[in-house]
């Protein structure tokens, strides 16, 4: 490991899971190779993150005690952030530059723009990191090109986009299709898609054999840059470190529960059912989800996170000791779990990198946001799982059924297993030394090494 003298990069973090989780793996991996990293998060944040190689200061959100909760929309929350958020950051910008560590690069989240402009405000690097796939990126970036208006309609997909397999109009991110309903989300992704050319770098979570259509069709028409899956080494490559978590976890998790009760199942048997830390499924999902499973008759995790016990009692009682029901877990352990055969999922963008880099099947529940254009990757792409069909919007106890045999034991069982041993191998290789996502970050650091101009 060489040190990367003088080189100081302050990364600044989005406090949801799904955008802490591959921040602070970014943080983790640059400080691996001898760079100096300070993470820059909410004061509420820092207490659930727990590493020992970044140093972790406050900026704050304008809601000290409990961030967005606190705020009276989301649009009220984001503007606050930007605007106590720009001068926290630079406060500390300030303070570091007088304590003889100055800042050399400031990393953001994508949903953080303001950032850039402290960046620029001080004449530093700045970097910022997409937690989108590329191909979900590169549809907002073709709306800032003029090649697709709002509301996507279904003639839009005649024509063939860049680098991307043909979309139907389920497959598309739902800020597109609704783009009314998620204006305060939609707007700031568009003015960073806007802005790609502002950055010194634009990384992606994500690498380029497994977006390599896409890859191929924009080189040297936008900067995005492929460094993922940012995903702990410990799982692709363990000579780099040893983390067998993100270390930042917003739940609490009952890690020996979940672990013995796989241990006591059988190999590839468990179906692990999960929805991420932002979605909620309505009470009538709930109930078919339960049901197929039950249905279905194989073991299952399930992390519920907003189902109170009551609704849970009578199916608990039912299922006995073939269900686990948890409100948070350590995804990655669970995933890695020998007894794990199949994930359902929402598919969010983490999710479906884990899933992906750890070679699990998986069963693909999307909700909204990315996560339609995500499955459409999985099943038809990736070739790495089934995609759930809906009845009025909702997932039925007998599709589930189906798709869990379908991935579990049906006819293409061995044809999934098999795409999901040669992905998980792909992304080791990315990110192993050498790899295409390691080499983009070696020569990233090369550069913050010389001084910007
Ligand atoms: N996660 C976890 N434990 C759980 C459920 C989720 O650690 O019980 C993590 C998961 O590993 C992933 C993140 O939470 O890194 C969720 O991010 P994702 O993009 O999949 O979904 P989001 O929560 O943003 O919808």
């Amino acid at each position: 490991m060489q040190n990367q003298r003088g080189v100081h990069v302050l990364v600044v973090i989005y406090p949801a899971q799904g955008h802490i989780n591959p921040l602070i793996q970014f943080a983790k991996r640059l400080a691996s190779k001898g760079v100096k990293v300070t993470v820059a998060t909410t004061p509420y944040t820092i207490k659930s993150i727990h590493a020992n190689t970044i140093s972790i200061e406050p900026i704050s959100d304008g809601f000290d005690e409990g961030g967005f909760k606190q705020a009276s929309s989301l649009e009220t929350y984001l503007e606050s952030f930007k605007t106590v958020g720009s001068t926290t950051l630079a406060e500390l910008i300030v303070k570091f530059n007088n304590s003889g560590t100055p800042v050399s690069c400031i990393v953001y989240d994508s949903l953080l723009s303001w950032a850039l402009d402290v960046a620029k405000e001080f004449g530093i690097y700045a970097a910022m990191l997409l937690t989108n796939s590329a191909s979900v990126c590169s549809l907002y970036w073709q709306i800032n090109q003029g090649r697709l208006t709002l509301p996507m309609k279904q003639e839009a997909l005649a024509a063939p986009m860049p680098g991307l397999p043909s979309l139907g109009f389920s497959d598309l991110p739902s800020f597109l299709t609704q783009p009314a309903k998620h204006y305060a989300y939609l707007s700031l992704i568009l003015d960073n898609t806007g802005a790609l050319d502002k950055n010194d770098w634009v990384f992606c979570n994500s690498f380029e054999e497994l977006e390599r259509e896409l890859v191929k069709a924009l080189m040297g028409l936008w900067p995005v840059e492929m460094i993922g899956p940012l995903v702990p080494s410990f799982y692709l490559d363990h000579q780099i470190e040893g983390d067998t978590s993100y270390g930042a976890s917003l739940w609490k998790q009952d890690k020996d529960q979940c672990l013995k009760w796989l241990d006591s199942k059988p190999l590839k048997s468990v179906v692990y059912v999960s929805f991420g830390s932002m979605s909620s499924i309505c009470s009538k999902q709930f109930e078919e989800i339960a049901w197929g499973l039950k249905a279905s008759n194989m073991p299952f995790l399930w992390v519920a996170k907003e189902f109170k016990d009551e609704q849970l009692l009578e199916f608990t009682d039912s299922v006995g000791e073939r269900g686990l029901f948890v409100t948070w877990c350590n995804q990655l352990e669970v995933l890695a779990h020998q007894a794990v055969g199949c994930f359902v999922t929402h598919c969010g963008w983490n999710s479906t990198l884990e899933g992906l880099s750890l070679g699990v099947p998986m069963v693909c529940v999307p909700q909204w946001s990315d996560q339609p254009t995500n499955a459409k990757f999985l099943a038809d792409v990736w070739k790495v799982g089934v995609r759930t069909k809906k009845d009025e919007g909702i997932v039925t106890r007998e599709e589930l059924e189906k798709c869990l045999r379908e991935v579990m034991v049906g006819e293409r069982n061995e044809e999934i297993k098999s795409n999901a041993s040669k992905w998980k191998e792909h992304a080791k290789r990315a990110v192993s030394i050498g790899g295409s996502s390691d080499r983009k970050i070696d020569e990233f650091i090369a550069e913050l090494g010389k001084s910007k101009d």
